[in-house]
């Protein structure tokens, strides 16, 4: 979709139509896989406690992975789960061969570890990319399970722009979910990174030389049209529900109103982002999967 008249189209990056074709795609690997390998990749999902949003996050997980032919299991504990259970789940499931991803939903309860949780996991059945040796992988030679949510920013980036060496991308926001990994995707693919936080001076001027901006803040509408470079491609990593005129609405952390009229191609919030990252996380249960039986 573009919009805009005089300067330059704007495009609509469509997160939703590019989550359907990357489904599309493992669709026919996973048909493949059971053809060829009697392999059925399998996709673990385990839920502590009656957060609302994490069940909603983790039903759409359980439903896409079962369309395109994965089997997914779901393990519900209660919010007062004891850390040993949850650690001696995590322990079959890292033992169990029908399983070849799992991912312990976050965030968990405060009594318990999430690092030790996380680090529980098999570094082979990891399918967030948060394990230690997965995240080291990330920042060494690469090769192993990359984060979610930045690796459908990567392969949006890469499928709207192309070849994206040379660019200069700017992150804002560090965290280790977000930020941090795609800052290391960026580097590998030849961009010039620079990763801003809430410490960052004058955060305009230097979106402003971003070709590529990553806004994963989580203050909604926070970055402007004005701190745009015009034609720059932006990508919204925000979700964030807010009440405007008397409705709770997702907005982004980009300003989507102003930054539309400056952006070379922009996600949307919703349907940018977000669909994605639960596409990429079950491109990453079969590409364990694969891993685990030596299938290239
Ligand atoms: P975190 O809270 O872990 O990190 C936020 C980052 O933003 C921090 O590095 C923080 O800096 C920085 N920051 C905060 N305020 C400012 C500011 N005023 N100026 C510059 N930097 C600032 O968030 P996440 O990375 O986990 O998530 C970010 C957003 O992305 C959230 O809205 C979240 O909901 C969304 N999200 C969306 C996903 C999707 O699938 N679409 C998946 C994951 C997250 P500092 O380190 O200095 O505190």
């Amino acid at each position: 979709m573009t919009t805009g008249v005089l300067a330059f189209m704007t495009t609509v990056i469509d997160g939703k139509a590019s989550a359907a074709k990357l489904r599309e795609g493992l669709a026919v690997t996973v048909a493949d896989l059971k053809r060829d390998h009697n392999l059925v990749p399998g996709l673990a999902v385990v839920l502590v406690g009656e957060d609302p949003a994490s069940q909603v996050y983790v039903r759409n997980k359980g439903r896409q992975t079962v369309e395109v032919g994965m089997q997914s299991f779901e393990h519900k504990l209660p919010a007062d789960v004891d850390e040993d259970e949850l650690l001696a789940l995590v322990e079959k499931l890292n033992g169990d061969d029908s399983v070849h991803g799992i991912l312990v939903q976050l965030p968990l309860p405060k009594h318990i570890n999430e690092s030790k949780v996380i680090n529980s996991v098999s570094h082979d059945k990891d399918v967030d990319g948060f394990h230690l040796v997965n995240v080291a992988r990330l920042n060494t030679d690469g090769g192993g399970v990359v984060p979610c949510t930045p690796l459908g920013c990567l392969m949006m980036l890469k499928s709207t722009l192309g070849d994206l060496s040379g660019l200069n991308a700017v992150i804002v926001g560090r965290s280790n979910i977000v930020g941090k990994p795609m800052a290391a995707l960026l580097l590998q693919a030849n961009c010039t990174v620079t990763i801003a936080h809430s410490r960052t001076r004058d955060l305009e001027a230097l979106c402003k030389t971003a070709d590529i901006l990553v806004a994963a803040v989580g203050r909604p509408k926070m970055v402007l049209g004005s701190w745009i470079k015009p034609g720059a491609t932006v990508i919204d990593v925000g979700i964030n529900r807010i009440e405007e005129e008397g409705k709770t609405r997702l907005v982004g952390d980009v300003d989507y109103a102003s930054a539309e009229a400056v952006a070379g191609a922009i996600t949307p919030v919703p349907g940018g982002v977000g669909p994605m990252t639960i596409a990429c996380l079950l491109h990453n249960t079969v590409q364990q999967a694969k891993r685990q039986h030596g299938i290239d």
